[in-house]
């Protein structure tokens, strides 16, 4: 369904469009939005997002959610616009994985027809899996990857590669004022307790002190950022000048392995859980860390938070959420 939102319904002001807005990242992106004085107008199809989220944040005078899928036409008079809509764990997108590909190929081709007749900006939250499994350790952002396009995984990085080159040729073509971010693994409060994601996963099956399942031996390296990191650098990329249009590495470059998480996930919750073993998922990256040099020179960012206090502050989230304090898991469908 085309919506549009009138002037009267989102008066002037600073005004941003944060699509997936009810999303893990995206509540943390909003929260941030509105405490730096925007209007912040919220959209997604809650596929994976909770209206917990939403809830959350519906107190704030400057926000409004709009239920929307961003594979349909969307006018609104923004000035700025956060392309956050894509469900990000495996799991997820997967499931639907047409829907994923149209997701990022419709949808960012839907917001950049909004950038284009409204003059905003436009951040893209790309990701590091259109690098795939890299031959280029710490990854730069001139390496260009090595992606299967006919894996399982495809339909997320491959969407997410030709997302990129929307981006840029609206850039080319129209001048449209483009910020595109690659973001590497990110965790914190509000992830969801089911949807496969390393973190999570290892947290919840901690704190219920059942099996911690780890893909292959768990030699294979992530770099993990803390939320407030991320989001910190998502604002600074969008404020940055407007010939910066990245593609920029967003992440923590300090690498782990997916073992060594575990034992640290142990040591903070003092779990009774021992680690499993399972295969590895086709076209599991083995590597992953990002050269943030860029982003150091660019945006005078880098991360802040240590691996060991983000795991605390999200540990206790989760403590909460499992006590029934917080959102547990994602609500899918419920408007
Ligand atoms: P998430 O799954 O929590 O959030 C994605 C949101 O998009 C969900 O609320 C979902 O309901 C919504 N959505 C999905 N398809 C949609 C559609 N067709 N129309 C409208 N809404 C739709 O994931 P996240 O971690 O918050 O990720 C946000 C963005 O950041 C995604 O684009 C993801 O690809 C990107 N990203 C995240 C990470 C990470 O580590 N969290 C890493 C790289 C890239």
């Amino acid at each position: 369904m085309d919506a549009t939102i009138g002037k009267r319904s989102f008066p002037d002001g600073k005004r941003a469009l944060v699509t997936g807005g009810a999303g893990f990242l995206g509540f943390h992106l909003c929260q941030r939005l509105l405490r730096d004085g925007w209007q912040v107008l919220a959209t997604d199809n809650l596929s994976t997002g909770s209206m917990e989220n939403v809830a959350a944040l519906r107190h704030e005078p400057g926000y409004r959610f709009i239920r929307h899928d961003v594979t349909e036409p969307f006018n609104a008079p923004v000035e700025r616009i956060f392309n956050l809509a894509c469900c990000a764990s495996p799991v997820h997108y997967q499931d639907d994985p047409i829907k994923t590909m149209r997701t990022c190929l419709d949808g960012c081709a839907n917001m950049l027809e909004l950038a284009r007749q409204t003059g905003a900006r436009i951040f893209q939250a790309s990701t590091s899996e259109v690098y795939g499994e890299p031959e280029v350790h710490p990854q730069t952002e001139d390496y260009r990857g090595a992606v299967s396009t006919t894996g399982p995984r495809a339909c997320y990085d491959e969407g997410k590669r030709c997302a990129e080159t929307l981006f840029f040729d609206y850039h080319r073509l129209y001048g449209t004022p483009i910020k595109v971010g690659r973001i590497f693994n990110t965790y914190g409060p509000r992830m969801q307790a089911g949807d496969g994601r390393v973190v999570s996963n290892l947290i919840v099956q901690a704190l219920r002190n059942k099996p911690m399942t780890l893909n292959g031996d768990g030699s294979q390296t992530r770099s993990f950022c803390y939320v407030d990191d991320l989001i910190e650098a998502i604002v600074r990329l969008m404020d940055s000048p407007e010939d910066f249009t990245g593609p920029v590495n967003l992440g923590n470059p300090s690498e782990v392995t997916v073992a060594e998480l575990a034992e640290r996930i142990i040591a903070i919750t003092g779990t009774r859980s021992k680690i499993i073993h399972r295969p590895m998922p086709v076209d599991d990256p083995t590597r992953r860390c990002p050269d943030i040099t860029l982003a150091k020179q660019s945006l005078d960012w880098e991360p802040q938070v240590s691996l060991e206090e983000g795991l605390r502050q999200t540990v206790a989230w989760f403590e909460r959420s499992l006590a029934g304090a917080e959102p547990q898991e994602a609500r899918r469908g419920v408007a």
